[in-house]
């Protein structure tokens, strides 16, 4: 049995790029070894296995072909034959399809060292079409390396276009898009995720909604200035009525941190001028933002409208007044009331009107 580094720990370890996780691949062994040795079994699909103290993936050497459509339309072939090299051509990028042993000697037959020098993501074989997964990847590792200066090889952006005119990202579960989008929306520069999915025509497949908005504008203005994910995404949403965004959130079934705030960016952000010039209007929209008792999403409502203007001075300073109307306006409480015995509705009246009263103060300042 021999083990190898595979992946992106190979891959970023050439780079200098940080990473977290090592996968490895076993070769020349079976399930029934790796279970002697105290591995656990993982993969229901896939012969993939936790070392028993470091709790990395070990897979053994497997061949995938494809047979049908979607996911489960692999059949997948482990056995102790399956050479290196055969496992390492099941892999999408060259970059993702080295082998490191223990010293350290590099296994490259398709070209990764080459395409790292060079800068290109390149499919390894014309069977990257097999799982329109890939897709999402490359525009996800484009993303992430983008500003060293890689870019999308043409022949593999010509076979993911063809992915996507074969309609097969259909059959990618809402989930394994959104795990792809979200971690997309943390890279270096996210923007590029959508730019790669445009030029593929996947943006026209997934979110037709940001075709023709300048949504992808705005999360390229934005990224620079919020690292959080959730401001990024409703930056790119930001442009989209309140009813688009929450449809394609919905769509992608996101987490409702980023839906609720890409909703309240879409349908608070063009109100705030006319808020901050008039008191009743701002107690409006912070009570729209729920501003009063949450810190969120009033915080990621701040941080993506700041972002979204790239912290200039002058939204900086509207920030600052929003954030004192809404300190000032949570000063008031029912019990500043006791002594005029109101009740329901009148209390409520009164605490609006006294919130207003003295927001309309640092309006003014
Ligand atoms: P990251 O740094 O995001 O973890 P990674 O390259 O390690 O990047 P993983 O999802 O951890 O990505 O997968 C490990 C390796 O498995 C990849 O480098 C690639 O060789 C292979 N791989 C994963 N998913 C696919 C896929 N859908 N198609 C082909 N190869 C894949
Ligand atoms: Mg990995």
């Amino acid at each position: 049995m021999k083990i190898f580094r595979v992946g992106g720990a190979v891959r970023d370890t050439l780079m200098g790029f940080p990473f977290t996780e090592t996968d490895w691949v076993v070769v020349g062994s079976t399930p029934q070894q790796l279970l002697a040795q105290g591995y656990t079994q993982v993969g229901r699909d896939f012969p993939v296995f936790l070392h028993p103290d470091t709790k990395e993936e070990y897979a053994l050497a497997r061949t995938e072909r494809k047979t049908g459509p979607g996911y489960h339309g692999f059949v997948v072939h482990a056995s102790p034959d399956v050479t290196l090299e055969e496992d390492l051509e099941r892999r999408d990028l060259t970059i993702n399809a080295m082998a490191m042993d223990n010293a350290g000697h590099i296994v490259d037959p398709y070209g990764g060292q080459t395409d790292l020098e060079t800068k290109r993501l390149r499919h390894v074989s014309p069977h990257f079409t097999e799982d329109p997964l890939r897709v999402l990847r490359v525009a996800r590792f484009a993303a992430r390396y983008h500003h060293l200066g890689f870019t999308v090889a043409t022949e593999t952006l010509a076979l993911m276009t063809d992915i996507v005119g074969a309609n097969e990202l259909a059959h990618l579960s809402t989930e394994r898009i959104w795990t792809e989008t979200e971690k997309a929306l943390t890279e270096q520069t996210p923007e590029i995720y959508w730019q790669v999915l445009k030029d593929c025509g996947a943006l026209t497949a997934l979110t037709p909604e940001l075709v023709v908005s300048q949504g992808v504008a705005g999360l390229t203005r934005a990224a620079g200035f919020t690292k959080r994910p959730e401001c990024r995404w409703a930056a790119l949403l930001s442009d989209l009525s309140s009813e688009r965004a929450e449809a394609v959130s919905g769509r992608l079934k996101t987490p409702n941190a980023f839906s609720s705030l890409a909703r309240h960016i879409a349908e608070w952000r063009p109100k705030m001028k006319t808020a901050l010039r008039q008191a009743e209007n701002c107690m409006t929209l912070l009570k729209g933002l729920d501003a009063l008792r949450r810190d969120e999403p009033f915080d990621g409502f701040c941080e993506t409208v700041r972002a979204l203007e790239q912290n200039t001075p002058e939204v900086i300073a509207t920030i600052e007044c929003l954030r004192r109307a809404r300190d000032e306006a949570a000063t008031v409480s029912a019990a500043d009331f006791t002594d005029q015995s109101l009740k329901g509705p009148a209390l409520g009246a009164a605490i609006l009107a006294a919130q207003i009263e003295r927001i309309d103060l640092i309006l003014k300042k």
